[in-house]
C-alpha cells in the first residue's frame, strides 16, 4: 500500500527479515542503520540511511528527511550479553541514549507509533515456564537492563505524549529466510545454531556445550527458538493492530516449545548429514536452565502465531544459508 516505514537496524539479522516481510505486504522499509554490526548488502528492499542514534542531531536530521513517516520499527541495539557485562557504558549509550534520541526525533516529526524489539532477557530468574508477560521484569544482564530501561521510557512517552507502541519480547531468534537471501552473520558469533552449523562444516573448532548438568531431561539448557521470518511476521501483525486501534502492549514472541541444546545438535546432524561431536563445558554465566514463552497474549492481541518455527525448519533454513559459505 505504498507506505513508508522507518526500520532502525534494518541492516541486521532480524531487521533485514522485517524489511523483506514488510515489502512483501506492500510497505516500503526505509532502513536507518549505523552499519556497526549490520550489513549494507542485507538492505535490499528499500533505501539505506546511514545514521547513528547516539548522534542526536544526525538522528533528528534523518527523521526530518522522512517527516511524513508515522511508524518506526526499532531493532538496533548492542546484543552481546558478555560485552554488556564488561562494557556497560557502551551498552547504555548505544541502547538507552540511542533510543532516547530516537524517541525525541519521533516527537519532532510527529511519528506516532513504534514497534520495539525487546527480549525475554528482561524477565528475572524464574521457574514459571512457560513465561507470561506478567512475570516480574528483573533482568540479570546489562543487556536485559538496557532493554527494560527502553521499555520504561516508551511507556512514559505513551502516557505523557500519546506515543502508541507494541513491544515484542523475542525469545531465541533463529533460522533464515526460505530463499536463503539473508541469514544470521554476527561477528563474533555467539549463538548456538550458527556456531554449531559452522562447527559441523569444519569452519570452526569442536562444539562446546555450556553446561550438561542442568536440571533438565538431558542436562543441557532449554530454549524457545523462533524462526526469524515468524518474528518478522509478528511486526506486520503489530503494525496492523496499531492501525486498527491498539494503543499499547507488550508481547512475548516465542513458540511455547522448549528445545534442549543437545536436541539442537542432534537435529543439525540429521539435517546436514554431518557428524557434530561436542565437548561438555562449564556453564556460561547468566544462563537460565529453561526459557520458553507463553504465546497466548500475542495470539489474542495481534493474532500472531508462528508458522515456520519447528526446530527442523529452523535448522534447514539456517543450513541453507550457511552452506553457501562452503561454495
Ligand atoms: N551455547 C552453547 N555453546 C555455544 C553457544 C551457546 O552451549 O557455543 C548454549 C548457551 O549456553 C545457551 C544456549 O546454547 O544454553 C543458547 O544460547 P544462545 O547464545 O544461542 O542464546 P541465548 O539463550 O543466550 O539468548
Amino acid at each position: 500500500n505504498d507506505r513508508d516505514i522507518i526500520v532502525v537496524g534494518g541492516a541486521g539479522y532480524i531487521g533485514a527479515h522485517v524489511c523483506k516481510t514488510l515489502s512483501k505486504y506492500g510497505a516500503n522499509p526505509i532502513t536507518f542503520d549505523n552499519l556497526s554490526s549490520g550489513h549494507a548488502h542485507a538492505v535490499k528492499w528499500g533505501p539505506l540511511e546511514t545514521v547513528d542514534l547516539r548522534d542526536a542531531g544526525a538522528t533528528e536530521a534523518a527523521f526530518q528527511r522522512y517527516a511524513h513517516v508515522e511508524t518506526v520499527i526499532h531493532l538496533a541495539s548492542s546484543i552481546e550479553v558478555g560485552i554488556g557485562e564488561t562494557h556497560p557504558a557502551e551498552f547504555y549509550q548505544n541502547n538507552v541514549l540511542g533510543a532516547m534520541n530516537l524517541l525525541n526525533a519521533m516527537r519532532k516529526t510527529d511519528a506516532a507509533q513504534i514497534i520495539f524489539s525487546s527480549t525475554c532477557a528482561t524477565y528475572g530468574e524464574t521457574d514459571a515456564m512457560p513465561l507470561t508477560e506478567n512475570q516480574p521484569q528483573i533482568p540479570l544482564s546489562t543487556y536485559g537492563k538496557t532493554k527494560l530501561a527502553i521499555e520504561h521510557m516508551i511507556e512514559s512517552y505513551h502516557k505523557a505524549y500519546g506515543l502508541k507502541y507494541v513491544t515484542l519480547r523475542y525469545f531465541n531468534a533463529a533460522g533464515a529466510d526460505e530463499a536463503g537471501e539473508i541469514g544470521e552473520e554476527h561477528d563474533p558469533e555467539t549463538h548456538l545454531i550458527p556456531i554449531a552449523l559452522r562447527s559441523a562444516m569444519g569452519l570452526r573448532g569442536r562444539m562446546k556445550i555450556f553446561g550438561t548438568d542442568y536440571d533438565t531431561p538431558d542436562g543441557s539448557c532449554i530454549r524457545d527458538y523462533i524462526h526469524v521470518s515468524d518474528i518478522a511476521l509478528a511486526h506486520v501483525k503489530a503494525l496492523l493492530a496499531l492501525d486498527t486501534g491498539l494503543a499499547a502492549t507488550s508481547l512475548n514472541i516465542g513458540t511455547g516449545n522448549g528445545v534442549s541444546n543437545l536436541e539442537v545438535l542432534q537435529t543439525i546432524e540429521r539435517v546436514t548429514g554431518l557428524p557434530l561431536p561436542y565437548d561438555p563445558a562449564p556453564r556460561r554465566g547468566g544462563d537460565l536452565s529453561r526459557l520458553y514463552a507463553d504465546g497466548a497474549k500475542a495470539k489474542a492481541i495481534i493474532g500472531f502465531e508462528p508458522q515456520h518455527s519447528g526446530i527442523e525448519t529452523i535448522i534447514k533454513t539456517a543450513w541453507n544459508f550457511h552452506k553457501r559459505e562452503m561454495d
